[in-house]
């Protein structure tokens, strides 16, 4: 793995305004990573380990957004690498890249390490074959390393490292990995549906744009499929700011605006971008 591949861990700057909906699960997983993290002396001596957690569903439905407002929440530096990434042809290497993640996820502790594509990493044993997979020894690799992760009797906020899987296909996984004490907690997030679902949504990525005063949210979701992922979401959304500018610098070839008045201030979304928007979509899931 050359280090240029491994991002330092770091805090990152996602917060839960950020995410809309998902209510139930922001609480459920504040309760099964805080309480370790806040309160380790509570868990010392106690036979309840955990290492991690999974999450699984189809791409683009916030898995990654929720594992960094999780950091960010709790004020835990994030590493993030995908399997992928950590397969080398070359013997042993692929062995030597988890254990480097691992490490430096420990030295930056408390540290949430979320591993992406995790199917890549961790196939079902046997499954692989020669076909340039993780190997047998790249498994075991994780399985030493996610069994060392838990914390133990002198566990204190200074070593804690908890692993977020994510995955679309966890059918696919090495089951040996979601054993208790591993990754044995594993969460559903799935394309966001109803009206009040998605409307929460749209409210948290336009969070960060400005909005004429006669735009509806909930007047987008309803013209919306009934299931839509967040990316799906967030393409309206950037296709409605993106109308925006373009409105702006008409009004700037018109005269309307000048040159000097023009800033991200001056990008406000109205009901017709955001119906452009609307037009745009094209789902990524039925
Ligand atoms: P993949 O499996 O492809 O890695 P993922 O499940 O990790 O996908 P994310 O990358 O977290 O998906 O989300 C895709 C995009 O959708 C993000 O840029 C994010 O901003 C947006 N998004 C997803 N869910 C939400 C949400 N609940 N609120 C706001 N934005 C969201």
């Amino acid at each position: 793995l050359q280090s240029q591949h491994l991002d330092a861990p770091k805090i990152p700057k996602v917060y839960w305004n950020d995410i809309g909906g998902l209510d139930k699960l922001k609480k459920e997983l504040l309760k099964t990573i805080e309480f370790p993290i806040k309160y380790p002396h509570l868990f010392k001596n106690s036979s309840f380990k955990r290492s991690g957690i999974l999450l699984y569903g189809p791409p683009g439905c916030g898995k990654t957004l929720i594992a960094k407002a999780i950091s960010t929440e709790l004020n835990v530096s994030f590493l993030s690498v995908k399997g992928p990434e950590l397969l080398n042809m070359y013997i042993g290497q692929s062995e030597e890249n988890v254990r480097k993640v691992f490490e430096s996820a420990r030295a930056s502790s408390p540290c949430i390490v979320f591993l992406d594509e995790l199917d890549a990493l961790a196939p079902r044993r046997g499954a692989a074959g020669d076909s340039g997979g993780a190997s047998d020894r790249v498994v075991s690799q994780l399985l030493a390393e996610v069994d060392g992760v838990t914390y133990t009797d002198d566990a204190d906020t200074s070593n804690f490292v908890f692993i977020m899987g994510a995955t679309n296909r966890p059918d696919l996984l090495e089951q040996s990995l979601l054993r208790p004490g591993r990754l044995d907690k594993l969460i559903y997030v799935g394309p966001y549906s109803g009206l009040e679902e998605k409307t929460k949504v749209l409210t948290a990525l336009c969070r960060s744009h400005k909005l004429r005063p006669e735009v509806k949210l909930d007047d987008v979701a309803a013209a919306l499929p009934e299931r839509c992922t967040g990316a799906d979401l967030m393409q309206v959304v950037s296709t409605a700011r993106a109308a925006a500018v373009r409105a702006l610098v008409n009004r700037l070839h018109s005269g309307i605006v000048k040159e000097n008045e023009l800033n991200t201030d001056s990008i406000i979304l109205g009901v017709s971008e955001l119906w452009e928007g609307v037009q745009s979509f094209r789902p990524s899931v039925t």
